[in-house]
């Protein structure tokens, strides 16, 4: 496949429509040699199974190292490192990766527990694990999916899983967008495999999936990025490292020059069951969506035009109606993350109309005071939900007291 191609599969059998997916695109074809070291570095932010969409799919891993080792690749590791406050081991063992990595016998890299060194990319110094120094040729797994602070997150930001926790920590005080374009060129992702099979819209850490049942490949980061933003309903604009990574020199962000190819036959499936749903079912992401199995051979054929955007992918909803109540300023994945399910519980519950003040997150609240704050970093409030992060389950145990105190 071309760099400015991205090519589409849909289904329910994950692993062998990711084989499907990587025979038609050729993975192998690209490989510098069979004994080259690979990595495959998927999303494993929290510890949440992979239909709650947050996780990248084991069976979709499974299927890359299925497809590599029946062409003889034998030089396979996974590495990850999920978000600051969650502990990577945990989160292999809750999404199935110790068990995935034993029966094919690769090796399994808990980022968070590797030493670092700092690297030049493109101007910014930036600390990355040691581990990215050791393959030759780097599978990104990202999953399609909202974020509270970037709007969305696939191919470049999945990065910083191989950041250790203090640069993760620092890069939302630079202020995420900046450091994410750099990373691009800190460690170079050759091949993309992006899970679109139900990632959740509006939160990081899942819960809400909107089931696609598609698996994607692409072999430039950039124009990934670019293509998923316009499908989620985003502007490239309103998503400022993409455009920030392709002035870098990391990719193309020119969506006018996109090719996007489909299996044929399972996307006529999805698009028939698609126009099947009732408009309630559209509108909220639910309702039956799945392809056909598909034959072994892929057709491919391209889209045409309009037919590119034809994907009917719901809006996000649920941070948009709470995050007014909050005031962020740099504040980390897990500690926002974390915040905002717990405002559209209170939400649900009829417990949010009751806040007067806004609530406070972030690095940059520091040494501050205020009112009501989320985090250690606000630890100068006069009411602070302490925790570095604090759990979800302590941000709203805190946020209720402090309601019911009022
Ligand atoms: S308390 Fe501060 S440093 Fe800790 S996770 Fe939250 S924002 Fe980051």
């Amino acid at each position: 496949m071309e760099k400015n191609q991205i090519i589409k599969i849909y289904g329910e059998d994950y692993k062998e429509m990711t084989k499907q997916l990587l025979e038609a695109a050729d993975l192998i074809g690209r490989l510098p040699d069979k004994n080259c070291r690979i990595g495959i570095k998927p999303n494993l932010v929290a510890p949440t199974p992979a239909f709650l969409g947050a996780t990248t799919h084991p069976e979709v891993v499974s299927g890359i190292i299925e497809y590599l080792q029946e062409h003889g690749c034998r030089n396979l590791t996974i590495a990850e490192g999920s978000w600051v406050g969650d502990c990577t081991a945990e989160v292999m063992e809750v999404c199935g990766y110790y068990e995935l990595a034993e029966k094919y016998g690769v090796r399994l890299i808990d980022a968070q527990k590797e030493g670092s060194f700092e690297e030049d990319c493109g101007g910014l110094k930036l600390r990355l694990t040691n581990c990215v120094k050791t393959f030759d040729f780097l599978i990104n797994v990202p999953v399609v999916k909202g974020h509270c602070q970037t709007k969305i997150t696939c191919a470049l930001k999945n990065m910083k899983g191989l950041l250790p926790n203090a640069e993760k920590r620092h890069f939302h005080a630079m202020g995420l967008h900046r450091p994410i374009a750099h990373l691009a060129l800190g460690i170079h992702q050759d091949f993309i495999v992006a899970d679109h099979i139900c990632g959740d819209l509006d939160f990081e850490d899942g819960g809400n999936p909107v089931v696609r049942n598609c698996i994607m490949a692409a072999a430039d980061p950039v124009l990934l990025d670019a293509y998923v933003c316009n499908l989620l309903h985003y502007d490239c604009s309103e998503v400022p490292y993409i455009g920030m990574a392709e002035a870098l020199g990391a990719g193309s962000a020119d969506l006018t020059n996109i090719q996007v190819a489909v299996c044929e036959q399972c996307h006529t499936a999805n698009m028939d069951l698609t126009e099947e749903r009732t408009e309630t079912e559209k509108s909220s992401g639910t309702g039956k969506l799945s392809g056909e199995a598909c034959d072994e051979s892929v057709q491919l054929r391209f889209l045409s035009g309009d037919e590119i955007w034809d994907e009917e992918i719901p809006y996000a909803q649920k941070v948009v109606t709470v995050r007014d109540a909050v005031e962020e300023v740099e504040s980390c994945s897990a500690c926002y993350g974390s915040l905002l399910p717990v405002l559209d519980r209170l939400k649900e519950e009829g417990l949010l109309e009751a806040l007067q003040e806004k609530i406070c997150i972030g690095q940059g609240y520091r040494g501050k005071s205020g009112k009501l704050g989320v985090g250690i970093c606000t630890s100068g409030f006069a009411y602070c939900i302490k925790g570095c992060p604090p759990s979800e389950e302590e941000i709203y145990e805190g946020l209720k007291r402090y309601l019911a105190e009022r």
